[in-house]
Protein backbone atom coordinates (compact mmCIF):
# COMPACT_ATOMS: atom_id res chain seq x y z
CA UNK A 1 0.00 0.00 0.00
CA UNK A 2 1.41 3.46 -1.03
CA UNK A 3 1.67 6.44 1.70
CA UNK A 4 -0.69 9.63 0.17
CA UNK A 5 -0.55 13.00 1.60
CA UNK A 6 -4.15 14.23 1.89
CA UNK A 7 -5.07 18.16 2.56
CA UNK A 8 -7.91 18.83 4.81
CA UNK A 9 -9.85 21.71 4.78
CA UNK A 10 -8.14 23.27 8.20
CA UNK A 11 -4.97 23.11 6.32
CA UNK A 12 -2.73 19.74 7.88
CA UNK A 13 -1.13 17.42 5.59
CA UNK A 14 -1.75 14.03 6.91
CA UNK A 15 0.68 11.06 5.06
CA UNK A 16 -1.37 8.12 5.57
CA UNK A 17 -1.19 4.15 4.40
CA UNK A 18 -3.69 3.64 2.11
CA UNK A 19 -5.22 1.15 -0.59
CA UNK A 20 -3.98 2.26 -3.57
CA UNK A 21 -6.34 5.08 -5.40
CA UNK A 22 -8.03 6.31 -2.19
CA UNK A 23 -9.12 10.27 -3.11
CA UNK A 24 -10.25 11.17 0.38
CA UNK A 25 -9.28 10.31 3.97
CA UNK A 26 -10.97 11.74 6.91
CA UNK A 27 -8.92 13.72 8.71
CA UNK A 28 -8.47 12.52 12.16
CA UNK A 29 -8.45 15.76 13.75
CA UNK A 30 -11.12 18.05 12.62
CA UNK A 31 -13.13 14.90 10.99
CA UNK A 32 -13.63 16.48 7.50
CA UNK A 33 -12.72 15.02 4.69
CA UNK A 34 -9.26 15.17 3.52
CA UNK A 35 -8.34 15.33 -0.11
CA UNK A 36 -5.09 13.53 -1.53
CA UNK A 37 -2.87 15.98 -2.56
CA UNK A 38 -0.97 15.35 -5.85
CA UNK A 39 2.38 16.90 -6.73
CA UNK A 40 3.77 16.21 -9.88
CA UNK A 41 5.20 19.17 -9.83
CA UNK A 42 7.83 17.88 -7.80
CA UNK A 43 8.77 15.38 -10.48
CA UNK A 44 8.96 18.16 -12.79
CA UNK A 45 11.07 20.17 -11.36
CA UNK A 46 13.30 17.54 -10.77
CA UNK A 47 13.34 15.56 -14.37
CA UNK A 48 13.88 19.24 -15.37
CA UNK A 49 16.63 20.32 -13.45
CA UNK A 50 18.29 17.34 -13.90
CA UNK A 51 18.27 17.21 -18.22
CA UNK A 52 19.28 20.94 -17.29
CA UNK A 53 22.33 20.00 -15.73
CA UNK A 54 23.16 17.17 -18.17
CA UNK A 55 22.45 19.28 -21.60
CA UNK A 56 24.94 21.95 -19.68
CA UNK A 57 27.87 18.97 -18.93
CA UNK A 58 27.46 17.76 -22.55
CA UNK A 59 27.21 20.23 -24.99
CA UNK A 60 27.96 23.31 -23.39
CA UNK A 61 30.16 26.10 -24.07
CA UNK A 62 33.67 24.68 -22.56
CA UNK A 63 35.09 27.77 -20.91
CA UNK A 64 38.46 27.41 -22.78
ZN1 LIG B 1 -8.35 18.50 9.82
Amino acid sequence: MPVYEFECPHGKIIEELVPMGTEEIVCPECRQPAKRIISPCTFTLKGGGWYADGYAAKGGTKPR
